[in-house]
């Protein structure tokens, strides 16, 4: 049997009286795309926070690469491969694309910050920030004002920014959100090719995009994980029909 990539095991999180997250499990497993949909307000991104390492869970374990991460903080987590986009965009808007993109090189490697006229000349930085940007099809874009890029190039340099980290598993929480439709299908073909580089522990809304990537969807609702299985399984789920798809 292949080992999973990250399992998460009974993990509970409560924010005063709410159970943000009620005895999750889940696993994720090389070359996969597993979804985690559910409405506005299930404890998704409240998830991803505790697998990153910004948020600790009360009780329960989180395993990435067979190794029991539970308590170790963000950038241990992310020396140890695990890359992701946030919810809310985290781009400093006034600098550059290539910029953002060194900056994640930077932080991915815990590099101490100094002088950014030296870290801009560091070329162990600057090579990969320039990879990731190619990867995503900025590389033309990369001495533009951040702030100037439509909302589309904009999650495209979100997802170059975890890139530079050379993840071992990615963690995305809405890539798709704003893009039109020209967008989240460009996204998804990409999405689509890097899984065999890293497995993705996907956080979407759209639909379409999650029916045509996801090997496996699970479904949380009120911090539960309601249902786990093919999209064939999650579609023909009556109980998931009426809790998120709204029928
Ligand atoms: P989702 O990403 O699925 O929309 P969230 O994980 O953001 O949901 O939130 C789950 C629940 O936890 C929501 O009711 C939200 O208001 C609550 N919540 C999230 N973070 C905090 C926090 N830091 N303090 C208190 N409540 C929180
Ligand atoms: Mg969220």
């Amino acid at each position: 049997m292949t080992e999973p990539v990250l399992r998460v095991q009974n993990i509970c999180k409560s924010f005063g009286a709410l159970k943000a997250s009620d005895d999750v499990s889940l696993d994720l497993y090389p070359g996969e795309i597993h979804a985690l949909i559910g409405p506005n307000g299930a404890g998704k991104s409240t998830l991803i926070k505790q697998i990153c390492g910004g948020l600790m869970p009360d009780s329960g374990r989180i395993e990435v690469l067979g190794r029991d991460v539970t308590t170790l903080d963000t950038v241990a987590r992310a020396r140890m491969g695990l890359g992701r986009t946030f919810q809310i965009s985290s781009l400093a808007m006034e600098f550059t694309v290539l910029q953002n993109a060194v900056l994640g090189a930077l932080g991915a490697r815990g590099k101490a910050f100094r002088f950014f006229g030296n870290v801009m000349k560091d070329e162990t930085l600057l090579a990969p920030a320039r990879r990731a940007l190619e990867r995503v099809g900025l590389e033309e874009d990369a001495s533009r004002r951040t702030a100037d890029l439509s909302h589309g190039q904009r999650r495209q340099l979100e997802v170059a920014v975890a890139l530079t980290l050379e993840p071992r598993l990615f963690l995305l929480d809405e890539p798709m959100a704003g893009l039109g439709g020209g967008g989240s299908k460009a996204l998804t073909a990409f999405l689509d090719e890097l899984r065999h580089e890293a497995p993705i522990l996907l956080v979407e809304h759209d639909m379409d995009a999650v029916f045509a990537l996801a090997d496996r969807i699970s479904v949380l609702v009120y911090g539960k994980v309601i249902a786990t299985g093919t999209a064939e399984d999650i579609r023909a789920n009556a109980e998931v029909r009426r809790a998120y798809l709204g029928e």
